[in-house]
């Protein structure tokens, strides 16, 4: 800056000497305006191109000056530069914030001051029904007409969430949504969405769970206080007393079976997978299940008085099954018994074992009534009865195919039923190649 101005004064001193020989004070007066002026202009001049050097779009070019211009465009350009690397290093920052925001599971809208969307993740604009960038500027309540929803707004205290219903397209499917709002900044929000629809359907799952449970213990408990007290209350002859010693023990041994079979369920939900290093020789499992399948037709005959069901079993394949003896006992037996407690006495009974390329398959054919077609989805659900009172009958607890679904899972497979109304069912396990082995030791 100094040596401008010393410049300055240099040319004004050096024009001034001649104007004073030619023209006296008047002379050198003249000379220096014009000097004066004429560094002016160079000045107004110098300091347009300054700023149109700095108006380029980037400034990357080195300023194409001398001296005190140079100096100060360099300057200048430095501060410029810091302004633009730390410009986009806030940008990048904003841009990593929101894209971790937008790989949050959770929902989130920005809120300005006036409740409007300044910003939203697409878990959120799918969660509530917004369009991310149309959406934006535009009052939250007009976009999510939930009266529940509106409600929540319009208070003043949002310390706790609210379970309102997501956007769907499905009218069966329907989401449920917890959504709260927190208050940051100055008058500004964070509406936090989170989509809760298994952690509700689990909840409800539990308290049917409980809610059956309760209701299937209740019954036998029920009648068995009711012959208590009968026996304690009224004298009764030996007769009288073995038969009801008799229906109590049917009650009582109902409710073991319930509670064995919930074992079970709670045994396979809680641990890992079976491993594929247990080998299980089909041909003796299948002689086990047989015995007990002519047992047990044996039984129901002789309580009614009539004829066996016909079992018939397909040459049983030398292969082993890898995996858990008690489950595959458990699953085949299941669909055994039920083939067996649900066809009438006389009736036929198909067991087969088969090897597909895909693994291998077991199917029970049964002579029975048939299941209708709107039930089949919902057979293997706990509890789940088509005929209560048969199931109640044949002292079933409405865990066996829930359990055998759960088996076939553990082991890669699956179940699988087919049936028409009169004309029998057909359930079939069917396992994974992993879960077949050729040798059987
Ligand atoms: P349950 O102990 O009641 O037999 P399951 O889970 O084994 O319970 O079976 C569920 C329901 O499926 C039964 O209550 C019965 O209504 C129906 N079911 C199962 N197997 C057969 C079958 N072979 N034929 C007709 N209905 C069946």
């Amino acid at each position: 800056m100094i040596f401008s101005v010393f410049d300055l004064l240099m040319g004004v001193a050096v024009a001034a000497v001649p104007g004073w020989f030619l023209g006296g004070t008047v002379g050198a007066l003249s000379a220096a305006a014009l000097a004066l002026f004429a560094h002016a202009v160079v000045l107004v001049w110098r300091i347009h191109r300054l700023d149109q050097w700095l108006s380029a779009p980037h400034l990357q070019r080195d300023p194409p000056w001398q001296g005190i211009w140079l100096e100060m465009a360099s300057r200048i350009q430095r501060i410029l530069r810091l302004q633009e690397k730390q410009a986009a290093l806030h940008e990048k920052r904003l841009k990593d914030f929101l894209l971790a925001i937008q790989a949050s599971p959770n929902g989130v809208v920005l809120l300005d001051g006036d409740s409007r969307i300044e910003w939203c993740n697409d878990t959120a604009a799918s969660h509530l029904g917004l369009d991310a960038q149309k959406d934006r500027m535009q009052h939250i309540v007009h976009l999510v007409r939930d009266p529940v929803f509106a409600k929540y707004f319009a208070q003043d205290e949002h310390s706790s969430e609210v379970i309102i219903e997501g956007r769907t397209n499905s009218v069966v499917n329907v989401k449920k949504l917890s959504v709260q709002l927190h208050a940051y900044g100055e008058g500004r929000s964070l509406l936090l969405t989170r989509d809760i629809t298994a952690l509700a359907q689990a909840d409800a799952m539990r308290r049917d769970f409980v809610a059956n449970v309760s209701h299937e213990i209740r019954t036998p408990l029920t009648v068995l206080s009711g012959f208590v007290e009968t026996l304690q209350s009224i004298p009764l002859d030996a007769a009288e007393t073995k038969q009801y010693l008799q229906l109590m023990s049917v009650q009582s041994e109902r409710m073991q079976s319930l509670v064995a079979d919930l074992l079970t369920l709670s045994q396979l939900e809680g641990s890992q997978a079976p491993s594929v290093q247990e080998k299980v020789p089909l041909p003796p499992l299948m002689d086990h299940v047989h015995d007990d399948a002519l047992a047990l037709t044996e039984l129901l005959a002789s309580k009614s008085d009539g004829p066996v069901h016909q079992l018939v079993m397909d040459p049983v394949p030398e292969v082993a099954l890898l995996g858990s003896r008690s489950e595959l006992l458990s699953a085949v037996s299941n669909l055994v018994n039920n083939a067996i407690r649900y066809t009438p006495l006389g009736g036929l009974i198909h067991l087969q074992w088969s090897l597909t390329p895909e693994g291998a398959v077991f199917a029970v054919k049964d002579s029975g009534p048939g299941i209708a077609a709107e039930h089949l989805p919902r057979l293997s659900e706990r509890f789940y009865r088509v005929d209560r009172s048969r199931s109640r009958e044949t002292g079933g607890t409405g865990l066996g195919l829930a359990i055998a679904k759960h088996v076939m899972q553990r082991h890669g497979g699956e179940l699988r039923i087919e049936s028409v109304v009169g004309q029998g069912a057909t359930f079939k396990l069917c396992l994974p190649l992993s879960r077949v082995s050729n040798s059987l030791d």
